[in-house]
């Protein structure tokens, strides 16, 4: 099914060397036995690429916006892939999302979470958590986390999976991780089954594994520069 075509320059090569550093720092944590999955996050890239990325063993992409997703989803439809989408959601476009997406990191508020369970499909879900000062980036602040869990856990279809963050830019990422993995804990004294941390990116992957990232979600170290947005 795959056609096989030119290949990207050193993308096999960056594949291979943020596999052997995730499983670096698996190791380091003392986490060989229980490694964290690996999404690609694929954005701005063309549908190519991405069957070039299965060919390597890669099985989990994301993607920030519908826009792009949507088509390159339905035109990789054969592949054995499973798509996460990380990004700003709409409202208005949360069924389509829920159409080929498993699972959605970003959920940010509860106009989201029934938008997405009127799409009446099974959906993995994670809170995104806003760990800076600043009210205008991504994701709840910590202390509305557990509003947002009780109302993904009473929603139909929806799985409450764990928390979801990007590390602030004027801070150490461990740092940052940490507080995450404490808002993760008091998360699962209400919802035991949510224990995943989507965390962890191409210059903090390994900060993150250090502090329990379960999903990392890794752009350009794997496929280099993103073209600019279409
Ligand atoms: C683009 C993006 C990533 C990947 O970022 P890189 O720095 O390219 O690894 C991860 N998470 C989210 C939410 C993103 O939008």
């Amino acid at each position: 099914m795959s056609d096989a075509g030119p290949t990207t320059p050193g993308l096999a090569e960056r594949y291979a060397a943020v596999t052997e550093g995730i499983a670096e720092a698996s190791r380091a944590a003392g986490r060989a036995d229980d490694p964290p999955t690996l999404i690609v996050v694929t954005k701005f890239h063309s549908a190519a690429l991405v069957r070039e990325l299965v060919q390597l063993g890669v099985r989990h992409v994301g993607e920030n916006r519908h826009q792009d997703a949507g088509p390159k989803a339905a035109e990789l439809a054969g592949e054995p892939l499973t798509w996460h989408f990380v990004g700003q959601l709409q409202s208005n476009k949360a069924k389509a999302v829920a159409q080929y997406a498993s699972a959605v990191h970003s959920v940010d508020r509860a106009s989201l979470v029934t938008a997405l369970a009127k799409a009446q499909t099974p959906l993995e879900v994670f809170i995104e958590v806003n760990l800076t000062d600043d009210p205008g980036r991504g994701g709840v602040a910590p202390d509305a986390v557990d509003a947002l869990a009780e109302a993904v856990l009473t929603a139909e279809h929806l799985s409450l999976q764990g928390v979801m963050a990007v590390a602030p830019l004027d801070e150490e990422p461990r740092a940052a991780f940490a507080r995450l993995r404490g808002i993760s804990e008091r998360l699962r004294a209400i919802a035991p089954a949510a224990t995943r941390i989507s965390a962890g990116m191409s210059g903090d992957y390994a900060e993150a594994i250090a502090e329990g990232a379960t999903h990392l979600r890794i752009g350009t170290a794997i496929t280099g520069k993103r073209p600019a947005p279409l």
